[in-house]
């Protein structure tokens, strides 16, 4: 396998592999050993939607230290990490909705972990297995609503604060890829996944002490510096290296 999508047509809902454009049916379990139609589906009358329905949605913060620096926060000694609803999901092209006009609403790109397997206190060493690959994300904040209360996922969890997608790519190391976001063509977040501080399979391991995550769970693995607030008619475009581009727009 290699980029692997989710899309829509009509009621018909599956997943497919993704070659230069073209798209191949998937057949059998996206987390079993599924085979691949030979032919490609017609891409007419096609949506794409996110690239998995999560059971739940995990992010960690503050696990770049220079995003830690600007938000003037310390370093977390452990994953610092929460949920955010699975409602906020979007697809690649969906519009982010800005809830108050007065607050401040930020960016954050993220590269998300999909957990491919069932997994409960699984060793860092041990947790490559269980991962199913790699997309793009936004970790999209209402910083006023962040700053008023201690804990996060409300001011995360607003209905399109979670863009995701386009697809999955199941044969990557996450652990050295520039991650940028580009804000109407402007260059805004520029790092590389090996500024981590808790790298993929640490944070696997650590949340998995946790929580049982299951096929299809998403982790945002943290946002490196240079956030900054976003309004509407906004271009966002988050690219991490080896990952389709993702592009949203805000309203
Ligand atoms: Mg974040």
């Amino acid at each position: 396998m290699a980029a692997i999508g989710r899309f829509q047509k009509g009621d018909d809902i599956f997943y497919a592999k993704v070659v230069d454009g073209e798209l191949f049916r998937l057949k059998g379990d996206v987390f079993g050993s599924p085979s691949f139609e030979k032919k490609p589906t017609k891409l007419k009358g096609l949506r794409t939607l996110t690239p998995v329905a999560p059971s739940k949605i995990i992010a960690v913060g503050l696990n770049y230290a220079d995003h830690a620096r600007e938000s003037g926060k310390p370093l977390p000694k452990e994953p610092l990490f929460w949920l955010k609803a699975p409602t906020s999901l979007i697809p690649d092209g969906g519009k982010i909705e800005i809830p108050f006009p007065d607050h401040r609403v930020d960016y954050e790109a993220e590269l998300a972990i999909v957990i491919g397997r069932r997994v409960r206190n699984v060793a860092p060493a041990a947790a490559a297995r269980y991962i199913f690959g790699y997309t793009a994300a936004q970790d999209v904040s209402d910083r006023d609503i962040q700053k008023s209360e201690s804990q996060w996922a409300r001011a995360k969890s607003y209905d399109t604060f979670t863009p995701l997608g386009p697809y999955v790519e199941t044969k990557i190391d996450p652990h050295n890829l520039t991650i940028q976001t580009f804000q109407n063509g402007q260059l805004r977040q520029n790092s590389n996944t090996n500024q981590l501080i808790f790298n993929c399979f640490d944070i696997v391991s650590f949340v998995s002490t946790n929580m049982t995550l299951l096929p299809g769970d998403i982790i945002l693995t943290g946002t490196p510096s240079g956030v900054g607030p976003i309004e509407s008619g906004d271009r966002l475009e988050v690219r991490i290296q080896g990952l389709a581009p993702l592009v949203n727009t805000v309203k």
